[in-house]
């Protein structure tokens, strides 16, 4: 089937023609058809699978059918709540891309700037508002947003939300919404709290689940390469000097080490930019803009700064350090292999990081491949790096090294 055989309205039709998008995904094939008959929906997705057109093609549908709201200034009638500044931007984006050709309006608001103009928007009126909890709650308590014409709300990444404490902010956003109203719940993963809070939401709902087996996607090859704490940046050195013209972002566990790797790569001149919580909103968008137009290829980022972003034609995804959380392994490898595009995804593992491997595994309820990497191999890499300033010692060390591994932890 595809999205012209579909019961929606021709301007989505011609756009989705426009982006490119003919046949829906997975989730799309499975949800947009409760969305439209009016039902409840709670899915798990992974990241990467087409999870926001599948709400957002059908919610445009029926606003674009519906006579606007007849409540006050600032009255919202789609309510989309996420975890981070960057998926606000980046989901309002994709609403206001699917529903180009209709009269349905988008916003996305968040904190970290000026609240004035924000509130000049929505008293312009707004449908979609796809918001973070903080910025949103501001607003209401000043009456900028009116949310008691409420028709969809919509919960996306809320296994983020869950980690980042919202939990009490959505259900306090419950106050202020009608009873009657869709409720759609978004998550990339499953545990027994997400499913507590997804029946505290929605009723009745269909429940969609996509491949719940191994949350990696197909179309990304993961692999893990033992590499020494210490050695891990001659390894990344190593791998955009052999992947020179592909978008990569690589995952360092905090902003220190973002920062340290980011100078590591300069000392060997190799231009990176780091992304991260301590970067400011601003700048934070413009690092990511110039990495989507391909104008910056290495960028360095924690997890949190990164989580849902889509960023196309990401090829390499380099797990520098391995997350403590095996659910942001996956979330990680989905910044690659989006959509039908084929992605790598290489993780650098220490004897220290093994038990994160271990686990990454019993979540994903599948072995990583191992890359065995030789010792004369490893050793080239290490004396191929044009960083002088420690080379000399890595030198002088490699025998010791690999007669005791267990010299440097
Ligand atoms: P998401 O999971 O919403 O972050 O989407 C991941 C990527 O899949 C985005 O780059 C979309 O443009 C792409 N995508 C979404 N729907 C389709 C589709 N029906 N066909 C091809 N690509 C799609």
């Amino acid at each position: 089937m595809k999205f012209s055989d579909y019961n929606i309205s021709q301007e989505i039709k011609d756009q989705l023609e426009i982006l490119g998008l003919n046949k829906p995904t997975d989730i799309q094939y499975k949800a947009i058809k409760h969305i439209l008959d009016g039902e409840d929906v709670m899915a798990i997705a992974q990241t990467g699978t087409g999870k926001t057109a599948a709400f957002a093609i059908p919610t445009i549908n029926i606003l674009q059918k519906k006579s606007k709201s007849k409540y006050g200034k600032g009255s919202i009638r789609c309510l989309v709540m996420v975890p981070t500044r960057e998926l606000a931007k980046q989901i309002a984006t994709v609403y206001r891309e699917i529903g180009k050709k209709t009269n349905v309006k988008v916003f996305g608001l968040f904190g970290g700037v000026e609240q004035e103009q924000q509130i000049a928007t929505l008293n312009n009126g707004i449908d979609v508002l796809v918001t973070t909890p903080g910025r949103m709650f501001d607003l209401i308590s000043q009456g900028a947003i009116d949310l008691s014409g409420l028709k969809f709300l919509i919960l996306d990444e809320a296994d983020l939300m869950l980690d980042l404490g919202f939990t009490k902010d959505i259900k306090d956003v419950m106050r202020f919404i009608p009873q009657k109203r869709q409720t759609l719940f978004f998550s990339a993963t499953i545990s027994k709290k997400i499913k507590k809070l997804a029946y505290d939401v929605v009723r009745n709902a269909i429940r969609i689940q996509i491949s719940p087996k191994n949350p990696v996607a197909k179309t990304i090859t993961h692999i893990i390469v033992d590499v020494e704490m210490d050695d891990k940046r001659f390894f990344l050195e190593n791998i955009i000097k052999e992947n020179e013209d592909q978008k990569m972002i690589v995952f360092a566990r905090t902003k220190v080490r973002v920062e340290r790797v980011v100078a590591a790569m300069e000392r060997v001149s190799i231009h990176s930019e780091a992304l991260h919580g301590g970067i400011e909103q601003k700048d934070r968008f413009a690092i990511l803009e110039r990495f989507a137009k391909g104008e910056n290829k290495v960028l360095i980022t924690t997890d949190v700064a990164c989580r849902g972003i889509d960023i196309p034609n990401v090829e390499v995804v380099v797990n520098y350090d391995i997350p403590d959380n095996p659910e942001n392994y996956v979330h990680r490898c989905g910044r690659t292999g989006r959509g039908k595009n084929r992605g790598q995804a290489i993780s650098f593992c220490s004897e220290a990081e093994k038990e994160l491997v271990t686990a990454i595994e019993e979540y994903t309820g599948d072995e990583i491949d191992r890359f065995d990497i030789a010792k004369g191999d490893y050793l080239e890499i290490l004396s191929g790096s044009d960083d002088g300033t420690n080379n000399w010692k890595k030198l002088i060390d490699e025998d010791n090294k690999f007669n005791d591994l267990d010299l440097n932890w």
